[in-house]
């Protein structure tokens, strides 16, 4: 079954009943992307769509970068909320692609600075070789496709391959591309390896920010995998796991936030948003918490 479908099944056109509608409560919204990285509007206008949907607290997170976060906080003072800076560093663990949410970082901090420019650099290989993977299979043109969909010089992802090979007629939607084009075993997959766990702990609490485990449950690893994951991530010093993602189910609120007690961790909520049509769940869209969950926010 698709997340799509998994996601209308669960959220239908309305809110769900237990969501908290108090105005007393902040809403948070801890992960989203912008054109800084993968996303598919500018840091002001993710800003002023939180701000419209109710967001009280936004983190902005494009993936290794933090280029757009002044515009981001510029909009969220005109906008009266509060934004937070952050990032979503990509990171190989036991061989597995992890991705790490920074949250309430200096985003001038220089040891993170350099550290994401380095991993960008990492970015613009691997897309050359994701390039030529491809045009082995027959699929010419897709590196110079891509890059018309970058929307920062600084940053290519899949995601922008992925936009190009809709254009040019190899499936319909972006998860179709990926499914058959750009993850493990499909032709424009490369393998690649990205920082450390221990150092994109170590670089975010440098920058003053606490590092989350994002979307635990979209990785493809087994519960005594996922339990070694926690224990390595918890003894680095890793602060909180997403309990409340878009990448998740009701189900595995629960689960993670069981996780998250287990091991000590706190919890954040996030919509992963990356533009109108392309996400599982919009803005501020996250439901509230579980019970017994103690938020990423707790102490700030
Ligand atoms: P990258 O960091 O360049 O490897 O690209 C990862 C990004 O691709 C994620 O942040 C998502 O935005 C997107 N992505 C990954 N898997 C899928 C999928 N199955 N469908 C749609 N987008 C995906
Ligand atoms: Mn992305
Ligand atoms: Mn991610
Ligand atoms: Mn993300």
């Amino acid at each position: 079954m698709s997340r799509v479908n998994r996601g209308l099944r669960f959220f239908p056109a309305a809110r769900p009943p237990f969501l908290s509608c108090s105005p007393t409560v902040p809403r948070y919204d801890l992960h989203c992307h912008s054109t800084h990285s993968d996303g598919l509007l500018a840091p002001a206008a993710v800003v002023a769509r939180a701000a419209e949907r109710g967001v009280n607290v936004l983190a902005l997170t494009d993936h290794d970068e933090v280029s757009g976060l002044p515009e981001a906080q510029a909009a969220a003072a005109d906008a009266r909320i509060e934004l937070v800076c952050g990032t979503e560093l990509s990171v190989t663990w036991d061989d597995v692609t992890l991705h790490i949410v920074a949250l309430k970082i200096d985003p001038e901090h220089p040891v993170l600075a350099s550290a994401l420019d380095e991993i960008r650099l990492g970015r613009t290989t691997r897309a050359r070789r994701i390039g030529e993977s491809l045009a082995a299979a027959g699929v010419t043109g897709a590196y110079e496709g891509a890059m018309k969909y970058v929307t920062s010089e600084r940053l290519v992802s899949r995601t922008h391959f992925a936009r190009y090979l809709v254009e040019a007629g190899y499936a319909r939607e972006t998860k179709d591309v990926f499914k058959r084009y750009l993850t493990r075993g499909t032709p424009g997959y490369v393998s690649h390896t990205w920082a450390s766990l221990s150092d994109a702990v170590d670089w975010i609490h440098a920058a003053g920010g606490q590092a989350v485990l994002a979307h635990p449950g979209r990785y493809k690893i087994d519960g005594p995998h996922m339990r070694r994951l926690l224990g390595a991530f918890r003894d680095l010093g890793g602060d909180a796991i997403e309990v409340v993602s878009s990448s998740h189910t009701p189900a595995q609120y629960i689960e993670f936030a069981t996780y998250a007690r287990a091991f000590g961790l706190r919890a954040s909520c996030g919509s992963d948003w990356h533009g109108p049509g392309e996400s599982w769940m919009d803005l501020g869209d996250a439901p509230a918490m579980p019970q017994g969950a103690i938020p990423v926010w707790n102490d700030w």
